[in-house]
């Protein structure tokens, strides 16, 4: 791995969002972080990171209106870290672009497993898609 995968930590709560970070630093990401939907979609913009843990309750819009919105311009792999744990919520997500979802309370080493699968099934799509080229 020659540069450090960028991560985009949506969550409006500091305490969880400096946890992921704190984890995601010591396990050699990047990361970028925002506390809100708004500025969430301004940074994913201007930041193109290579994944996106994003949280569902956001205090100016819900996650799932930043996942559509981000959906119109970009395929960037999304895992919705959220508290809800309903089928319904989870079923919705992934219809709404999300690759994974993770409820809380989550395990520090299921979150990293499931970043790290993500990301192997994003290259692999790029690189078939490079292949077929
Ligand atoms: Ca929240």
């Amino acid at each position: 791995m020659s540069t450090k995968r960028l991560v985009m930590v949506v969550e409006d709560e500091a305490g969880i969002r400096d946890m992921i970070s704190t984890l995601l630093i010591a396990n050699g990401y990047s990361v970028v972080t925002a506390e809100n939907g708004h500025s969430a979609i301004t940074l994913i913009a201007s930041y193109n990171p290579d994944i996106i843990l994003l949280d569902l309750g956001l205090p100016d819009m819900d996650g799932l209106e930043v996942l559509r919105t981000v959906r119109h311009w970009s395929a960037v792999p999304v895992i919705v870290v959220s508290a809800r744990g309903q089928e319904s919520e989870k079923v919705e997500a992934l219809d709404a672009g999300a690759g994974d979802y993770i409820v809380k309370p989550f395990g520090t080493e299921e979150l990293l497993a499931r970043l790290r699968a993500t990301l192997r099934y994003t290259e692999r799509m790029v690189q078939g898609s490079m292949v077929s080229d």
